[in-house]
């Protein structure tokens, strides 16, 4: 008999990229016995009127740039490609009509997007096609998930990735301010911001 596949999809903004992402990728590879994570950045985010996010093509070369050399992890355009605000519920349902009934997806991302799912549109039906993991650095209340009103529903799993105290924000201010970036995120993913000036003051 074939072994279902279970395929990890890893969402985010990535904008740009870090050492969290990757440690947080590889975690759930382990943990949760994935044969591969796919990661999934956003096109157009659904929530980012508050900034100016880089280019989906830039952040999708960043991440091709930072997994490159990892076998197990691959990186998807599906989003980038799709015109419109994305929305993780059309990929996910994208993914079980191209990997069928039997296959097992999970959507991993950050605990913090994880806290809005229940605003997320379609949020009941991405609930029927994929289990949601919730990476969170150690200390995380963990109950405030659980707490909402309508969670019940959903399957949750809850992942502590230590390295997770790395975040894009920080990143995109040090860069900024010209504190230093290094070991925060692979080189040449920083080589490649800096190349195309994507966090100076002057964009
Ligand atoms: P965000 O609000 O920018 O991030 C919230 C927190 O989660 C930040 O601390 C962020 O850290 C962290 N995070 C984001 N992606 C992560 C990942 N893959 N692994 C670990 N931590 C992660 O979230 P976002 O990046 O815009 O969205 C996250 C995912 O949720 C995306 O796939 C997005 O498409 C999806 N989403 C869907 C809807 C919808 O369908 N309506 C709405 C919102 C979000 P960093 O900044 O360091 O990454």
């Amino acid at each position: 008999m074939r072994k279902r596949l279970r395929l990890g999809i890893m969402g985010g903004t990535f904008d740009p990229v870090h050492y969290g992402h990757l440690v947080a990728a590889e975690e759930a590879l382990v943990q949760f016995n994935l044969d591969r994570v796919v990661f999934m950045p956003t096109g157009e985010p659904a929530r980012k009127t508050h900034r100016v996010v880089s280019s989906a093509e830039h952040r999708y070369l960043m991440t091709v740039i930072a997994t490159a050399s990892n076998p197990d992890f691959a990186v998807s355009r599906m989003e980038v490609d799709r015109p419109g605000v994305t929305y993780t519920v059309d990929t996910m349902c994208e993914l079980r009509s191209i990997h069928g009934p039997q296959a097992e997806l999970f959507f991993i991302t950050g605990a913090d997007a994880i806290l809005d799912i229940l605003t997320w549109k379609d949020s009941d039906r991405l609930a029927d096609v994929c289990t949601l993991i919730a990476a969170t650095r150690p200390g995380y209340d963990l109950a405030r998930f659980d707490q909402q009103p309508g969670a019940e529903g959903l399957r949750v799993e809850m992942m502590e990735v230590p390295a997770l105290a790395i975040s894009s924000t920080d990143i995109r201010g040090r860069v900024a301010d010209r504190r230093p970036v290094r070991y925060l995120l692979p080189e040449a993913v920083a080589m490649y911001a800096h190349k195309n000036r994507l966090y100076g003051r002057e964009t």
